[in-house]
């Protein structure tokens, strides 16, 4: 049995309908994976595929989705089916057309995230860890906000860094921001459900003009942590921040916080990619210590 034909048999098994699809359409790559649709005629499907090794990144992928999709908020491809078949594992998922955006998008979209956050667990983290790009992220249940951040999300980028070779100043302005930053945290964020990877390739608006958003590194966690993604490479209008503010205004301080969260992403570009991300991170350190 071909890839294919295994996965045309897992989406007929787990839809509980005979798919006989045509030739898969490849959609070039995502950042990590291979992406492709895949359809009948009648049914169109999204699958992805990396390596066989893969397959528990592809099964944290399909519980974000539905975690989010559950919150009956934002627009979320359903997952369908995770698989293996022979050296390849595989996600399925519903297939979405994609159309154009306007300022109305933008506005449901900010509102709509606004009504995800107001998703709330008894604590921070999540059920089960996944990954943030390709990297490994714990997401350990922690009580205390400011803990979580320090082991879960900017520590375990560190202790990353330091195995990768990135030591001397980027490890001691990390270790010297670990042990002050709580003063940064000031307010008492609500554990908030997040879709954790939120920058401008992971939303886009299907034909109606409806926000979708996909690909997500799900857990509950300080909402601005989402928004200040959403600004570290751009790409969002001032629609979708004046409704999401709208919705529910941010607390003061946010700018300074922004630079503690986006640290986190900063540091996996340098473990995922290298070099020119260390100065970035070393600058931002910097900027943080200087307001603790
Ligand atoms: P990767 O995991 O490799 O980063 P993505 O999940 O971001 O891949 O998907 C790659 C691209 O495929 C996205 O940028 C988007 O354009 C498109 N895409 C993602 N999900 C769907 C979907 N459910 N239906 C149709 N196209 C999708």
């Amino acid at each position: 049995m071909s890839l294919w034909d295994d996965i045309a048999r897992a989406i007929g098994d787990a839809s509980g309908t005979p798919f006989a699809p045509g030739s898969p359409g490849s959609l070039g790559g995502g950042c990590i994976n291979s992406a492709f649709r895949l359809g009948d005629g009648v049914h169109d499907w999204f699958v992805k595929t990396n390596s066989a090794d893969r397959l528990d990144m592809f099964e944290a992928e399909a519980a974000g989705l539905d975690a989010l999709a559950d919150s009956g908020t934002l627009r979320v491809p359903r997952p369908l089916c995770t698989g293996i078949s022979g050296n390849t594992a595989f996600i399925v998922m519903q297939h979405i057309a994609f159309g154009r955006n306007g300022a109305q998008g933008w506005r449901v979209a900010g509102r709509q995230l606004a009504a995800m956050h107001r998703h709330s667990a008894d604590a921070f983290g999540w059920s089960r860890d996944n990954t943030i790009g390709a990297t490994p992220q714990p997401n350990a249940w922690h009580d205390d906000w400011i803990d979580f951040w320090r082991e879960q999300r900017l520590g375990f980028q560190l202790d990353l860094a330091a195995r990768n070779g990135h030591g001397g100043r980027l490890q001691s302005l990390g270790e010297h921001l670990l042990s002050r930053f709580a003063v940064l945290v000031d307010h008492a964020p609500r554990p908030a459900l997040l879709h954790g990877d939120l920058w401008g390739g992971n939303l886009s608006f299907d034909t109606a003009g409806t926000p979708v958003i996909y690909d997500p590194a799900t857990y509950y966690g300080d909402r601005e942590a989402e928004l200040a993604m959403t600004e570290l490479f751009g790409g969002f209008s001032a629609d979708f921040y004046a409704a999401y503010r709208e919705a529910w205004p941010l607390d003061g301080g946010y700018r300074v916080r922004r630079e503690l969260y986006n640290l986190y992403h900063v540091l996996n570009h340098l473990n995922l990619f290298g070099g020119g991300y260390a100065g970035q991170a070393e600058r931002m350190m910097q900027t943080l210590l200087a307001s603790c």
